[in-house]
């Protein structure tokens, strides 16, 4: 049998999956051909089996590094629950349990060990592994190796050094979700010893609806999306502590179950909420951003921003963590001039270099215009992303529609701006131009005498600045962010000047203004996905998946994914050989819960409850 005709068996057997997932078969046959792998995936996209699946088929202990406790514990249960031996070493085990993980290592009874990098990389780890015989070193998170990344760990920049320490190169293996091109040749430098296989996916997750509003009306923005999602598992991010604990008490005035979760709290609190959050079905976590991090619970539903993100990879990442079990997802971003200022502020506050500082600005920016874009938000998104792609479908713009003007007078006007002035000013002094402000600087390079002085007074700056702003979003414009963060015109928006292109402008980025959110309930929706509309059941099959996770102190999903229960509704298997036809339902499970779901499902069909 080819190695990936075995690893295509063993997807079925231990995880009960029919298929590989885009990127998933390419990569695992590069791994078992003993490449070096580097592969850039988004988030839900299921980066954990390209190196678990490896980790069954072949010889040898295989390394996970893993930034985050959290992560590593929800991870081991899941393959505690596929019946695979893997165990994890970390400061939140006590001395027994971590002395006990150490002899099964040097015993050579598991296939996967779980470590925190500051773990790994000390002597006595070292040495034990060392006599252990590791066959793959996995890295999760390698974007933490990069300065560039957002979340730099200092622990990371060690790892270069653990393949030598190991005796040799052992073969590595680095997986992440958002790296651009400088954080991808920052890992390719500082992680590998030969060159890696690499693989870059795209970013696009069709399953998450993309919207954004200007806030207006305050809470009850944040109130009637959530109770458009009533039932549903969501996360509602916000930029203060504080405001995590108000806004939950709110929701939860108006009958939402919903918790806080910020670094602030009680350590106990906190992780009791986190729990609740995971095992009870339909809990609106309300958190600062820390919260999601180490969280790998597929099924939630929503991601509420009720402050604007930090940033446009900030953003990805965080509404990431919405369906990433593939089912459809709602997303909504809130944003305001105050989370803009706020944000510049911070970033101008930070310590970092001028020139993070300047990449940071970037990033900000490329959100801004995604928030303000006049077109669908995928293709905004995306293309920050350098991906390109069609008219979504599945985002507010493309959705509910965005009232646009036509805009091209404005643009050629702030693109002569741009040009007349020897493309080097950024928004502020051309806005002055635009409206016709003789300021100091304007007069200093002599532009009151320029034929564009004040041809823009029908709109007021705050107008241009959106203008420029949705410029950059469409590509017609560039910023230079070497230098002082100057305009030029791109060859897109030279087509413009000459009138042979033409530019549609948002008209309600000009004053803030509400819109509605989708009414799509996203479990009837998942639901239609799998075929039937059989709600019961399925709320069924989800009380006794809560009693299961709650008996064995485990995570809902650990259980069963939400789509293995839709599958099961779908094909209301009546015998085990049946069973083990559902999605997610592999031998283990098939042992493990097998008769218990049979007889719910036996339970519902003849009427009793
Ligand atoms: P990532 O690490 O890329 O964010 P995960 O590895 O956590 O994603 O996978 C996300 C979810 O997808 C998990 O619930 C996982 O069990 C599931 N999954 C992974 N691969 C497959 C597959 N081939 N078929 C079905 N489900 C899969
Ligand atoms: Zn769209």
């Amino acid at each position: 049998m080819s190695d990936l005709a075995a690893a295509q068996q063993a997807l079925r057997k231990t995880f009960g999956f029919e298929a590989f997932r885009p990127g998933q078969g390419e990569i695992v046959s590069a791994i078992l051909d003993g490449r070096d792998v580097l592969a850039v995936m988004p988030t839900g996209s299921g980066k954990s089996l390209c190196y678990q699946l490896p980790a069954l088929l072949r010889d040898g202990l295989t390394v996970v590094v893993s930034p985050l406790i959290a992560l590593m514990r929800n991870q081991v249960a899941q393959l505690r629950g596929y019946g695979v031996a893997a165990a994890a070493l970390n400061s939140a085990n006590d001395a027994d349990e971590n002395r006990m993980v150490l002899d099964q290592i040097a015993r050579g009874e598991l296939r996967l060990v779980y470590i925190a990098p500051e773990r790994l990389v000390k002597a006595e780890t070292l040495n034990l592994l060392k006599r252990a015989k590791v066959g793959l070193l996995a890295v999760d998170e390698a974007h933490c190796i990069s300065q560039w990344g957002h979340d730099f760990r200092p622990e990371y920049a060690a790892l270069g050094g653990v393949q030598t320490a190991l005796g040799g190169a052992v073969q590595t293996v680095a997986f992440t979700a958002t790296a651009d091109a400088a954080t991808r040749s920052d890992i390719l430098a500082k992680l590998f010893s030969r060159e890696p296989a690499v693989f870059v996916h795209g970013f696009d997750r069709p399953n998450l609806r993309l919207a954004m509003a200007a806030k207006a009306g305050g809470r009850k923005q944040i109130l009637d999306f959530i109770q458009n999602h009533r039932g549903q598992s969501g996360i509602v991010y916000c930029s203060s502590r504080r405001k995590t604990e108000e806004l939950a008490e709110f929701l939860r005035d108006n009958g939402i179950k919903a918790l806080p979760y910020h670094a602030g709290m009680e350590p106990a609190a906190r992780s009791q909420n986190q729990d609740v959050f995971l095992q009870e079905d339909g809990v609106v976590v309300v958190a600062t951003v820390a919260f999601g991090m180490g969280i790998d619970k597929p099924d939630v539903r929503f991601v509420l921003h009720a402050d604007m993100p930090a940033n446009i990879e900030s953003y990805y990442q965080e509404i990431g963590r919405a369906g990433r079990d593939g089912l459809p997802a709602a997303t909504l971003t809130l944003y305001g001039m105050g989370d803009i200022r706020l944000r510049r502020l911070q970033i101008d506050d930070s310590d970092s270099s001028d020139e993070q500082k300047r990449v940071e600005r970037q990033r900000l920016n490329a959100l801004v215009s995604l928030c303000e874009s006049p077109r669908c938000r995928r293709q905004t998104l995306l293309a920050y992303f350098a991906e390109t792609t069609q008219p979504c479908g599945n985002c507010d713009f493309c959705c509910d529609g965005a009232e646009v003007i036509d805009g091209t007078i404005a643009a050629q006007k702030a693109l002569s701006a741009i040009v007349r002035t020897g493309s080097r000013f950024g928004t502020e002094h051309l806005t002055k131009l635009l409206v016709g402000d003789a300021t100091d600087a304007i007069r200093k390079f002599g532009h009151e005498r320029l034929p564009t002085f004040g041809v823009g007074k029908e709109f007021g700056e705050q107008e241009w600045r959106g203008i420029f702003r949705q410029m950059h979003g469409a590509g017609i414009v560039a910023l230079d962010i070497t230098g002082y963060g100057g305009w030029s015109v791109t060859e897109a928006g030279r087509r413009v000047l000459k009138g042979a292109d033409r530019v549609t402008l948002r008209k309600d980025t000009l004053k803030p203004a509400t819109r509605k959110t989708g009414r799509a309930a996203a479990n009837a929706a998942a639901l239609a996905d799998g075929g039937t509309d059989d709600t019961a059941l399925f709320e069924a099959l989800r009380k006794r998946r809560s009693e299961l996770a709650k008996e064995q102190r485990v995570a809902a999903y650990v259980v069963f994914a939400d789509k293995t229960l839709i599958d099961m509704v779908r094909l209301k298997p009546r015998t085990a050989a049946e069973m083990s036809a559902v999605h997610g339902v592999g031998e283990a499970k098939l042992r493990q819960y097998g008769e218990v779901f049979l007889e719910a499902i036996r339970q519902h069909a003849s009427g009793s409850p």
